[in-house]
C-alpha cells in the first residue's frame, strides 16, 4: 500500500499538471521571499498619537507585485501548488474538494486565484503567478476573507452574529505582550476603542489594571497558538479575533509589537493591528476595500478608521451620539 505522504505528492504533481493544461499559460518562477516580505517604509515616531493619521506615503494598502512580471517563466512544484490551495482554504477563497475529480479540482483553484486577484487588487490572471505566490507571505489577519454566511456589502461586510444595540461591551487584558509595558499597551487600546465608540454607538468599555472585572465581553489574549491550536510563526498571521458574542482578540505573541511600525525587522504596528482586530470582535468581516482598516493585509499605517470601516460599524450600532 502506498505511504500516504507519497500518494500525496503523486496527487499533487498531477493536480499541478491539470492546472497548467487548463490555464494554458506559461507558469512564473519561483517568488522570491525575501523580495515579496519587505514592508513598506516606516512612519516617523513622534509623541504617541498625536502621529495617528494616515501617512501619505502608505502604500501597504495596495498590494502590488514584489516580482518582476517579466521574470522568465518556470512550473510550479507540487508543493509550491500544495502551499497555495492550503492557503486559499485556510482564508475562505477555496473549499475542501479533494472528492472532486481532478479537472474539477484545477477549475475551482483557477476561480479561487482569480477570486484573490481581485481581492488583493493584483493583475486578474488566474494563473499561479509570482504577484499572486508572493500574497501568501504577507503579514495579515487569521480571519478569513470570505465568509459563507453575512450581508455583502459594496465594501464592508458584516458577521452574522452581533452584540445586542445600547449596551456595554467591557474589555480588559488577559495577559500583555512583553515587548511595550503595560501603560503603553492599555494607551492604544484606549485610543483603538475612541475611534469605534466615535464612529459609531458602539459602547465599549475598557477595564484597566487594577479595574478588572469577572465576566468582559473582550479579553485581549497574546498567544503562541493560532485559531487551530497550531504554533504561530513569525511573520504571517500577526492576529485574529472571535465574533461577537465571544469578541476575544488574540494577538501573536511570537512577533515583535511595537506602538507604531518602525524600521526594526519584523515588528508589527500594534495599533494597525488592534485597530482591525477590534473591528472583528465588534462584528465586521474583512472589507474589499484596501484601504479600509478592516482590510485583510496587514497595513502598517492604518491607525484611523476609513469611510469603510465607518459605514460599517453604524450598520452595526447606529450613528454615534
Ligand atoms: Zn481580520
Amino acid at each position: 500500500m502506498m505511504p500516504a505522504h507519497l500518494h500525496c505528492r503523486i496527487s499533487c504533481i498531477f493536480f499541478a499538471a491539470v492546472l497548467l493544461n487548463i490555464s494554458g499559460a506559461p507558469i512564473t518562477p519561483t517568488l522570491n521571499d525575501k523580495a515579496v516580505t519587505r514592508l513598506t517604509p516606516p512612519v516617523q515616531l513622534t509623541k504617541r498619537h498625536t502621529i495617528l493619521r494616515q501617512s501619505k506615503s502608505v502604500s501597504s494598502s495596495s498590494p502590488s507585485p514584489a516580482v518582476s512580471p517579466t521574470s522568465s517563466p518556470r512550473q510550479r512544484t507540487a508543493a509550491e501548488i500544495h502551499k497555495l490551495t492550503a492557503w486559499l482554504q485556510e482564508f475562505g477563497y477555496l473549499d475542501d474538494n479533494q472528492s472532486a475529480a481532478a479537472e474539477v479540482r484545477a477549475l475551482m483553484l483557477t476561480q479561487a486565484i482569480r477570486k484573490l486577484q481581485r481581492y488583493a487588487n493584483i493583475a486578474v490572471t488566474g494563473e499561479v503567478d509570482d504577484a499572486t505566490m508572493a500574497l501568501l507571505d504577507k503579514p495579515r489577519c487569521g480571519q478569513k476573507d470570505f465568509t459563507p454566511a453575512g450581508p455583502r456589502h459594496k465594501r464592508y461586510i458584516l458577521l452574522r452574529r452581533r452584540w445586542e444595540r445600547g449596551r456595554e461591551i467591557d474589555i480588559q487584558f488577559k495577559n500583555h505582550t512583553r515587548d511595550m509595558t503595560i501603560d503603553d499597551q492599555e494607551s492604544i487600546i484606549s485610543y483603538v476603542i475612541d475611534q469605534w465608540n466615535s464612529a459609531a454607538d458602539a459602547r465599549l468599555v475598557f477595564h484597566q489594571d487594577g479595574d478588572q472585572i469577572d465576566f468582559p465581553e473582550i479579553n485581549i489574549h497574546h498567544t503562541l497558538y493560532d485559531n487551530r491550536g497550531r504554533p504561530f510563526q513569525p511573520y504571517g498571521v500577526l492576529a485574529y479575533a472571535a465574533l461577537p458574542r465571544n469578541g476575544d482578540m488574540y494577538f501573536d505573541d511570537t512577533e515583535r509589537w511595537a506602538e507604531l511600525h518602525t524600521a526594526q525587522p519584523l515588528t508589527f504596528s500594534y495599533t494597525s493591528v488592534a485597530l482591525h482586530e477590534m473591528g472583528h470582535s465588534l462584528g465586521l468581516a474583512h472589507s474589499n476595500d484596501p484601504a479600509a482598516v478592516m482590510y485583510a493585509f496587514y497595513g502598517p499605517n492604518r491607525h484611523v478608521l476609513t469611510p469603510d470601516d465607518i459605514a460599517g460599524a453604524v450598520a452595526l450600532f447606529g450613528p454615534s451620539k
